[in-house]
């Protein structure tokens, strides 16, 4: 007994001396979407900035794929130890009803560390598409249906619950074509391969501004600052429209509470790092509050997020598994 007693004693001293010194070694981010994308991009910028304030190396790894679901369910495996974590959307909210076999339960498979953005999409289309405004993109795409084809980074992914609201609201079908994220979707629609999506602003701006592809609406409720020509959805045409894509950053269930606690000071630091807001206004998008960037904010809202779109995605009927 005594000799346990000692033992659970030894344990917790040397996970509070870890805890104390971390990371003492480089931290891996998964991101289960494709290189080159929004969450990508929205990824690399968040770590860089906590990376400055851990004074740790932090490499971003790209998995995507499955909704989003590979990668995530390779933090949710690995070691707690706060070496491995994941950067990821709305997304983990929608799969945990979209994947009826997720060998993972969502709502406690993580200790989350906080929100990082809350990401505008806008709807696009290719550079010679027809319409030149969203009223004119509605009724090309209601007398096409399935004629007319929408990109978007797999079942669960912000593009396709974006494409599914649209559809929705439209009372239309389109063919819908899913890739590995949202950078290989621009690709295709600058090369005109394809003839529409939803993306977030942080992927579509530059496109945009450069009239490599068309813009027709933002899904939020306020216009774009560096796009302010393009109209909100609610505004042209798409009455109650709105989408905007929250971020966070989430460790495995288990990781000891005062790494979490650090891995939070960390993202509220970086969140306030003039390098990071000044990145982020540049893709048009903006870090949350403080009050945000907590675990107790993220585990608020990856369930609440859970809650609104099970019943939307059980009525809808479409299951990715
Ligand atoms: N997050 C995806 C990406 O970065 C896009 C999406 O969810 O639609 O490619």
């Amino acid at each position: 007994m005594r000799l346990l007693t000692i033992a659970a004693a030894l344990a917790s001293t040397v996970a509070s001396v870890s805890a104390q010194d971390y990371p003492t070694r480089p931290i891996n981010i998964v991101v289960p979407a494709a290189a080159g994308g929004p969450t990508d991009t929205i990824s690399r910028i968040t770590a860089a900035a906590m990376s400055k304030h851990l004074g740790q190396q932090i490499t971003i790894e790209n998995a995507g794929g499955a909704g989003g679901t590979i990668g995530t369910g390779r933090v949710v495996r690995a070691e707690p130890d706060g070496y491995t974590l994941l950067i990821y959307h709305v997304g983990l909210s929608t799969a945990a009803t979209l994947y009826r076999k997720l060998p993972y339960d969502t709502r406690s498979a993580f200790a989350p560390v906080g929100l990082v953005t809350d990401a505008p999409m806008t709807i696009v289309g290719r550079p010679d598409l027809e319409p030149n405004t969203l009223r004119e993109l509605i009724a090309w795409l209601k007398d096409r249906g399935a004629k007319a084809s929408f990109g978007n980074a797999g079942i669960g992914s912000a593009s396709h619950l974006c494409g599914m609201l649209l559809m929705s609201q439209l009372q239309a079908q389109l063919t819908t074509v899913p890739y590995r994220g949202t950078a290989p979707v621009m690709n295709d629609l600058i090369g005109k391969q394809i003839d529409t999506s939803c993306d977030q602003a942080t992927n579509t701006t530059g496109p945009i501004s450069g009239k490599q592809i068309k813009g027709y609406a933002v899904t939020t409720k306020a216009r774009l600052k560096s796009l302010p020509d393009l109209p909100t959805a609610d505004e042209a045409g798409l009455k109650g429209f709105e989408l905007g894509v929250w971020h966070g950053v989430f460790a495995p269930k288990g990781t000891p509470p005062a790494i979490v606690q650090k891995l939070s000071a960390a993202l509220q630091a970086a969140l306030k790092d003039p390098d990071l807001v000044k990145r982020f206004n540049d893709i048009n998008t903006e870090p949350v509050g403080q009050d945000r960037a907590t675990p107790e904010a993220a585990q608020r809202t990856l369930a609440s997020e859970i809650d609104r779109w099970a019943p939307i995605i059980k009525a809808a009927g479409e299951y990715a598994d």
